[in-house]
Protein backbone atom coordinates (compact mmCIF):
# COMPACT_ATOMS: atom_id res chain seq x y z
CA UNK A 1 0.00 0.00 0.00
CA UNK A 2 1.14 3.39 -0.61
CA UNK A 3 1.19 6.57 0.75
CA UNK A 4 -1.97 6.94 3.04
CA UNK A 5 -2.18 10.87 2.17
CA UNK A 6 -5.41 11.96 0.69
CA UNK A 7 -8.54 14.23 -0.11
CA UNK A 8 -11.29 12.66 1.31
CA UNK A 9 -14.40 14.07 -0.22
CA UNK A 10 -17.76 14.05 1.71
CA UNK A 11 -20.09 14.22 -1.35
CA UNK A 12 -23.23 14.10 1.53
CA UNK A 13 -21.65 17.27 3.10
CA UNK A 14 -21.54 19.13 -0.44
CA UNK A 15 -24.85 18.48 -0.91
CA UNK A 16 -26.19 19.56 2.28
CA UNK A 17 -24.48 22.88 1.73
CA UNK A 18 -26.08 23.25 -1.74
CA UNK A 19 -29.28 22.74 0.26
CA UNK A 20 -28.40 25.43 2.83
CA UNK A 21 -27.30 27.66 -0.31
CA UNK A 22 -30.85 26.99 -1.91
CA UNK A 23 -32.62 27.93 1.46
CA UNK A 24 -31.23 31.45 1.86
CA UNK A 25 -31.44 32.11 -1.60
CA UNK A 26 -35.39 32.18 -1.27
CA UNK A 27 -37.03 32.88 -4.43
CA UNK A 28 -34.12 32.59 -6.31
CA UNK A 29 -32.30 29.78 -7.77
CA UNK A 30 -28.60 28.75 -7.16
CA UNK A 31 -26.01 27.90 -9.77
CA UNK A 32 -23.41 25.70 -8.56
CA UNK A 33 -20.08 27.48 -9.00
CA UNK A 34 -17.66 24.84 -9.86
CA UNK A 35 -14.56 26.24 -11.30
CA UNK A 36 -11.19 25.65 -10.60
CA UNK A 37 -11.83 21.52 -10.48
CA UNK A 38 -14.71 22.11 -7.92
CA UNK A 39 -12.32 24.30 -6.13
CA UNK A 40 -9.81 21.20 -5.44
CA UNK A 41 -12.46 18.49 -4.89
CA UNK A 42 -12.74 17.49 -8.76
CA UNK A 43 -15.08 18.87 -11.18
CA UNK A 44 -16.60 16.15 -12.56
CA UNK A 45 -17.25 14.04 -9.30
CA UNK A 46 -18.46 17.22 -7.57
CA UNK A 47 -20.69 18.09 -10.84
CA UNK A 48 -22.48 14.93 -10.40
CA UNK A 49 -22.83 14.48 -6.85
CA UNK A 50 -24.82 18.36 -7.59
CA UNK A 51 -26.61 17.05 -10.92
CA UNK A 52 -30.33 16.29 -9.17
CA UNK A 53 -30.06 19.57 -7.44
CA UNK A 54 -29.05 22.22 -9.70
CA UNK A 55 -30.34 23.68 -12.81
CA UNK A 56 -26.92 25.36 -13.68
CA UNK A 57 -22.97 25.51 -13.06
CA UNK A 58 -20.87 27.95 -13.53
CA UNK A 59 -17.09 27.83 -14.49
CA UNK A 60 -14.89 30.38 -15.44
CA UNK A 61 -13.08 28.71 -18.53
CA UNK A 62 -14.11 26.78 -21.67
CA UNK A 63 -11.51 23.74 -20.65
CA UNK A 64 -13.80 23.32 -17.49
CA UNK A 65 -17.02 23.13 -19.42
CA UNK A 66 -15.73 21.05 -22.08
CA UNK A 67 -14.83 18.43 -19.15
CA UNK A 68 -18.69 19.06 -18.03
CA UNK A 69 -19.67 18.02 -21.32
CA UNK A 70 -17.11 15.09 -21.79
CA UNK A 71 -18.35 14.08 -18.32
CA UNK A 72 -21.79 13.54 -19.59
CA UNK A 73 -23.58 16.85 -17.81
CA UNK A 74 -26.05 18.52 -19.87
CA UNK A 75 -27.49 21.41 -18.04
CA UNK A 76 -26.83 24.82 -18.85
CA UNK A 77 -23.27 26.01 -18.31
CA UNK A 78 -22.23 29.57 -17.09
CA UNK A 79 -18.88 30.57 -18.54
CA UNK A 80 -18.02 33.09 -15.76
CA UNK A 81 -14.98 35.22 -17.62
CA UNK A 82 -16.96 33.93 -21.19
CA UNK A 83 -14.58 32.96 -24.20
CA UNK A 84 -10.74 34.22 -24.73
CA UNK A 85 -10.52 33.60 -28.35
CA UNK A 86 -13.68 34.41 -31.38
CA UNK A 87 -12.93 30.91 -32.42
CA UNK A 88 -14.01 29.88 -29.01
CA UNK A 89 -17.37 31.48 -29.91
CA UNK A 90 -18.10 27.84 -32.41
CA UNK A 91 -17.41 25.63 -29.45
CA UNK A 92 -19.98 27.49 -26.92
CA UNK A 93 -22.64 27.53 -29.68
CA UNK A 94 -21.91 23.14 -30.15
CA UNK A 95 -21.48 22.31 -26.46
CA UNK A 96 -24.61 25.49 -25.52
CA UNK A 97 -22.71 27.32 -23.01
CA UNK A 98 -23.55 30.53 -21.67
CA UNK A 99 -20.46 33.05 -22.39
CA UNK A 100 -20.68 35.80 -19.94
CA UNK A 101 -19.97 38.86 -22.33
CA UNK A 102 -17.58 41.66 -20.18
CA UNK A 103 -15.24 43.34 -22.89
CA UNK A 104 -16.06 45.04 -26.09
CA UNK A 105 -14.01 42.71 -27.83
CA UNK A 106 -15.92 39.74 -26.56
CA UNK A 107 -19.35 41.38 -27.95
CA UNK A 108 -17.57 42.36 -31.79
CA UNK A 109 -16.45 39.31 -32.21
CA UNK A 110 -19.96 37.58 -30.96
CA UNK A 111 -21.10 40.79 -33.55
CA UNK A 112 -19.08 39.20 -36.33
CA UNK A 113 -19.07 35.74 -35.92
CA UNK A 114 -20.98 33.30 -38.34
CA UNK A 115 -22.95 31.36 -35.58
CA UNK A 116 -23.87 27.68 -36.52
CA UNK A 117 -26.59 27.97 -34.21
CA UNK A 118 -28.10 29.56 -31.30
CA UNK A 119 -26.15 31.16 -28.74
CA UNK A 120 -27.12 32.26 -25.12
CA UNK A 121 -25.40 35.16 -23.12
CA UNK A 122 -25.44 36.90 -20.37
CA UNK A 123 -23.53 40.30 -19.76
CA UNK A 124 -21.27 41.48 -16.73
CA UNK A 125 -22.10 44.40 -15.31
CA UNK A 126 -19.52 46.60 -13.02
CA UNK A 127 -21.36 47.60 -10.44
CA UNK A 128 -17.83 48.70 -7.96
CA UNK A 129 -15.70 45.11 -8.14
CA UNK A 130 -13.67 47.00 -11.11
CA UNK A 131 -12.54 43.57 -12.08
CA UNK A 132 -14.32 42.90 -14.81
CA UNK A 133 -17.83 43.85 -17.12
CA UNK A 134 -19.67 47.18 -18.37
CA UNK A 135 -20.42 50.51 -16.36
CA UNK A 136 -24.27 50.62 -15.96
CA UNK A 137 -24.32 54.01 -18.22
CA UNK A 138 -23.22 51.91 -21.12
CA UNK A 139 -25.78 48.98 -20.50
CA UNK A 140 -28.79 50.66 -22.52
CA UNK A 141 -26.60 50.53 -25.71
CA UNK A 142 -25.26 47.15 -25.24
CA UNK A 143 -28.33 45.63 -24.93
CA UNK A 144 -29.56 47.33 -27.92
CA UNK A 145 -26.56 45.62 -29.42
CA UNK A 146 -27.14 42.19 -28.69
CA UNK A 147 -30.61 42.15 -29.04
CA UNK A 148 -30.20 43.09 -32.78
CA UNK A 149 -27.96 39.94 -33.15
CA UNK A 150 -29.75 37.13 -35.11
CA UNK A 151 -29.03 33.26 -33.24
CA UNK A 152 -28.33 35.27 -29.77
CA UNK A 153 -30.65 35.33 -26.73
CA UNK A 154 -29.77 37.82 -23.70
CA UNK A 155 -30.34 35.72 -21.20
CA UNK A 156 -29.57 38.05 -18.16
CA UNK A 157 -26.97 40.43 -15.92
CA UNK A 158 -24.82 39.10 -13.85
CA UNK A 159 -22.59 41.29 -11.61
CA UNK A 160 -19.90 40.38 -8.60
CA UNK A 161 -19.74 41.83 -4.81
CA UNK A 162 -16.32 43.23 -3.82
CA UNK A 163 -16.98 43.03 -0.13
CA UNK A 164 -19.82 40.82 0.87
CA UNK A 165 -17.90 38.91 3.26
CA UNK A 166 -17.35 42.10 5.57
CA UNK A 167 -20.97 42.65 7.01
CA UNK A 168 -20.14 45.92 8.05
CA UNK A 169 -18.80 47.56 4.68
CA UNK A 170 -21.39 49.54 2.80
CA UNK A 171 -20.49 48.71 -0.51
CA UNK A 172 -22.30 46.06 -1.03
CA UNK A 173 -25.67 47.91 -0.37
CA UNK A 174 -24.14 50.34 -3.00
CA UNK A 175 -23.89 47.61 -5.75
CA UNK A 176 -27.12 46.29 -5.03
CA UNK A 177 -28.75 49.76 -5.27
CA UNK A 178 -27.16 50.10 -8.67
CA UNK A 179 -27.59 46.73 -10.04
CA UNK A 180 -31.54 46.65 -8.74
CA UNK A 181 -31.86 49.89 -10.66
CA UNK A 182 -31.13 47.34 -13.85
CA UNK A 183 -33.27 44.56 -12.82
CA UNK A 184 -36.67 47.44 -12.62
CA UNK A 185 -35.44 48.67 -15.90
CA UNK A 186 -35.19 45.02 -17.51
CA UNK A 187 -37.82 42.79 -16.11
CA UNK A 188 -37.90 40.09 -18.59
CA UNK A 189 -34.02 39.31 -18.00
CA UNK A 190 -32.81 37.53 -15.12
CA UNK A 191 -30.38 38.88 -12.73
CA UNK A 192 -27.22 37.54 -10.53
CA UNK A 193 -25.48 38.59 -7.98
CA UNK A 194 -24.54 36.86 -5.17
CA UNK A 195 -21.44 35.11 -4.39
CA UNK A 196 -21.24 32.90 -1.19
CA UNK A 197 -20.94 35.91 1.15
CA UNK A 198 -23.83 37.04 -0.05
CA UNK A 199 -26.94 34.45 1.12
CA UNK A 200 -25.96 35.44 4.31
CA UNK A 201 -26.31 38.78 4.41
CA UNK A 202 -30.17 39.02 5.36
CA UNK A 203 -30.98 43.22 3.87
CA UNK A 204 -29.36 41.76 0.41
CA UNK A 205 -31.77 40.88 -2.53
CA UNK A 206 -31.34 37.74 -4.14
CA UNK A 207 -32.35 38.72 -7.64
CA UNK A 208 -33.21 35.39 -10.04
CA UNK A 209 -29.96 33.61 -9.50
CA UNK A 210 -27.39 33.11 -6.53
CA UNK A 211 -23.68 31.75 -7.29
CA UNK A 212 -22.47 29.62 -5.00
CA UNK A 213 -19.04 28.70 -4.70
CA UNK A 214 -16.94 28.54 -1.55
CA UNK A 215 -20.28 27.77 0.84
CA UNK A 216 -20.30 24.30 -0.89
CA UNK A 217 -17.37 23.42 0.13
CA UNK A 218 -18.12 23.83 3.37
CA UNK A 219 -15.29 26.96 4.23
CA UNK A 220 -16.60 30.11 5.29
CA UNK A 221 -17.28 32.95 2.95
CA UNK A 222 -17.38 35.14 5.88
CA UNK A 223 -14.64 37.28 7.98
CA UNK A 224 -16.45 37.06 11.13
CA UNK A 225 -17.85 33.77 11.24
CA UNK A 226 -17.05 30.37 11.01
CA UNK A 227 -18.36 27.76 8.82
CA UNK A 228 -19.63 25.92 11.82
CA UNK A 229 -21.64 29.13 12.95
CA UNK A 230 -23.06 29.35 9.05
CA UNK A 231 -24.64 25.61 9.14
CA UNK A 232 -22.18 24.60 6.99
CA UNK A 233 -20.25 21.09 6.86
CA UNK A 234 -16.61 20.44 5.68
CA UNK A 235 -16.40 18.73 2.40
CA UNK A 236 -12.43 17.84 2.31
CA UNK A 237 -10.91 16.33 4.90
CA UNK A 238 -6.89 16.18 4.03
CA UNK A 239 -5.64 13.06 5.61
CA UNK A 240 -1.82 12.09 5.42
CA UNK A 241 0.53 9.75 8.40
CA UNK A 242 2.45 9.86 10.70
CA UNK A 243 5.94 8.21 8.86
CA UNK A 244 8.71 8.55 11.66
CA UNK A 245 8.84 10.12 15.52
CA UNK A 246 11.47 10.77 17.29
CA UNK A 247 12.59 12.56 20.40
CA UNK A 248 14.54 15.95 19.97
CA UNK A 249 16.91 16.84 22.35
CA UNK A 250 17.23 20.44 24.01
CA UNK A 251 19.60 22.57 22.06
CA UNK A 252 18.41 20.06 18.21
CA UNK A 253 16.80 21.89 15.53
CA UNK A 254 14.32 20.08 12.78
CA UNK A 255 14.01 20.70 9.28
CA UNK A 256 15.19 23.24 6.71
CA UNK A 257 16.92 26.63 7.97
CA UNK A 258 16.76 24.85 11.42
CA UNK A 259 14.60 27.36 12.08
CA UNK A 260 13.09 25.75 15.44
CA UNK A 261 15.24 24.66 18.40
CA UNK A 262 14.11 22.34 21.04
CA UNK A 263 13.87 23.77 24.66
CA UNK A 264 13.42 20.60 26.15
CA UNK A 265 12.99 16.81 25.22
CA UNK A 266 10.24 17.03 22.74
CA UNK A 267 8.52 14.10 20.86
CA UNK A 268 8.31 15.09 17.11
CA UNK A 269 6.51 13.31 14.43
CA UNK A 270 7.25 13.33 10.87
CA UNK A 271 3.83 13.42 8.45
CA UNK A 272 4.16 12.27 4.78
CA UNK A 273 2.52 15.25 3.23
CA UNK A 274 4.11 18.53 2.01
CA UNK A 275 3.90 21.72 0.18
CA UNK A 276 4.27 19.75 -3.41
CA UNK A 277 0.54 18.25 -2.13
CA UNK A 278 -0.46 21.59 -1.75
CA UNK A 279 -0.19 21.81 2.44
CA UNK A 280 1.05 25.48 2.50
CA UNK A 281 4.63 26.06 3.01
CA UNK A 282 3.99 29.62 5.16
CA UNK A 283 2.30 27.74 7.45
CA UNK A 284 4.01 29.15 10.67
CA UNK A 285 5.27 26.93 13.55
CA UNK A 286 2.29 26.08 15.86
CA UNK A 287 0.15 25.67 12.75
CA UNK A 288 -3.04 23.07 14.10
CA UNK A 289 -2.91 19.63 13.10
CA UNK A 290 -5.08 16.87 14.22
CA UNK A 291 -3.62 13.44 15.33
CA UNK A 292 -5.65 10.72 17.08
CA UNK A 293 -8.30 13.13 19.47
CA UNK A 294 -5.64 15.59 19.90
CA UNK A 295 -4.70 18.87 18.14
CA UNK A 296 -0.65 18.99 17.82
CA UNK A 297 1.42 22.23 15.95
CA UNK A 298 3.46 21.95 13.41
CA UNK A 299 7.33 22.77 13.83
CA UNK A 300 10.16 24.40 11.90
CA UNK A 301 9.47 24.85 8.00
CA UNK A 302 7.15 22.50 5.80
CA UNK A 303 9.41 20.34 3.44
CA UNK A 304 7.88 19.55 -0.05
CA UNK A 305 6.79 15.79 0.80
CA UNK A 306 6.80 16.03 4.78
CA UNK A 307 5.90 18.22 7.88
CA UNK A 308 7.22 18.35 11.58
CA UNK A 309 4.67 18.13 14.69
CA UNK A 310 5.31 18.45 18.36
CA UNK A 311 3.42 15.36 19.38
CA UNK A 312 3.08 16.54 23.28
CA UNK A 313 -0.17 16.27 22.89
CA UNK A 314 -0.31 13.33 21.57
CA UNK A 315 2.95 10.90 22.79
CA UNK A 316 1.20 7.93 22.26
CA UNK A 317 1.47 8.47 18.46
CA UNK A 318 2.99 6.10 16.30
CA UNK A 319 4.24 5.68 12.76
CA UNK A 320 1.21 4.57 10.35
CA UNK A 321 -1.09 6.73 12.92
CA UNK A 322 -4.00 9.14 11.11
CA UNK A 323 -3.43 12.62 10.51
CA UNK A 324 -5.73 14.98 9.66
CA UNK A 325 -4.32 18.70 8.16
CA UNK A 326 -7.73 19.50 7.64
CA UNK A 327 -11.70 18.86 7.56
CA UNK A 328 -14.44 17.64 10.04
CA UNK A 329 -12.05 17.77 13.11
CA UNK A 330 -10.01 20.79 12.07
CA UNK A 331 -11.67 23.73 9.84
CA UNK A 332 -9.83 24.52 6.90
CA UNK A 333 -10.46 28.24 7.76
CA UNK A 334 -8.35 27.80 10.78
CA UNK A 335 -5.45 26.34 9.05
CA UNK A 336 -5.98 29.07 6.57
CA UNK A 337 -5.46 31.67 8.76
CA UNK A 338 -2.23 30.76 10.99
CA UNK A 339 -1.07 30.57 7.11
CA UNK A 340 -2.10 33.45 6.10
CA UNK A 341 -4.18 33.03 3.66
CA UNK A 342 -7.90 31.91 2.78
CA UNK A 343 -9.73 28.46 2.97
CA UNK A 344 -10.32 29.09 -0.98
CA UNK A 345 -6.58 28.96 -1.95
CA UNK A 346 -6.05 25.89 0.32
CA UNK A 347 -8.52 24.04 -0.96
CA UNK A 348 -7.60 24.67 -4.83
CA UNK A 349 -4.13 24.27 -4.31
CA UNK A 350 -4.15 20.41 -2.78
CA UNK A 351 -2.39 19.30 -6.00
CA UNK A 352 -2.89 16.47 -8.17
CA UNK A 353 -0.63 14.17 -6.55
CA UNK A 354 -3.27 14.43 -4.18
CA UNK A 355 -5.85 11.39 -4.53
CA UNK A 356 -9.28 12.23 -3.97
CA UNK A 357 -11.15 9.53 -2.46
CA UNK A 358 -15.32 10.05 -2.84
CA UNK A 359 -17.89 8.90 -0.09
N1 LIG B 1 -19.28 34.45 -9.17
C1 LIG B 1 -18.12 34.85 -9.70
C2 LIG B 1 -18.12 35.77 -10.89
C3 LIG B 1 -16.92 34.43 -9.13
O1 LIG B 1 -15.76 34.83 -9.63
C4 LIG B 1 -16.96 33.58 -7.99
C5 LIG B 1 -15.75 33.13 -7.32
O2 LIG B 1 -14.74 33.73 -7.24
C6 LIG B 1 -18.21 33.18 -7.48
C7 LIG B 1 -19.35 33.64 -8.10
C8 LIG B 1 -18.32 32.33 -6.25
O3 LIG B 1 -17.77 33.01 -5.16
P1 LIG B 1 -17.68 32.34 -3.70
O4 LIG B 1 -16.74 31.18 -3.86
O5 LIG B 1 -17.13 33.39 -2.84
O6 LIG B 1 -19.05 31.90 -3.38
Amino acid sequence: MGRQTRARVDLDALRHNYRLACRHAGQAEAMAVVKADGYGHGLEAVARALQGETRRYAVACLEEAERLREAGLSQPVVLLQGFHEAADIATCVSLRLEPVIHSEHQLAAIEQALLAGPISVWLKVNTGMNRLGFLPPEVDALVSRILRLQGVTLLGMVTHYACADDRDEEMTAQQNAVFAELARRYPDLLFSAANSAGHFRESSPRFDWTRPGIMLYGATPMIAESAAELGLRSVMTLESQLTAVRTLQPGETVGYGASWRAERPTPMGIVSIGYGDGYPRHAPTGTPIWIGNARVATLGRVSMDMLAVDLTAAPYAKPGDPVELWGANLPVDEVARYAGTIGYELLTGVTARVPRVYS
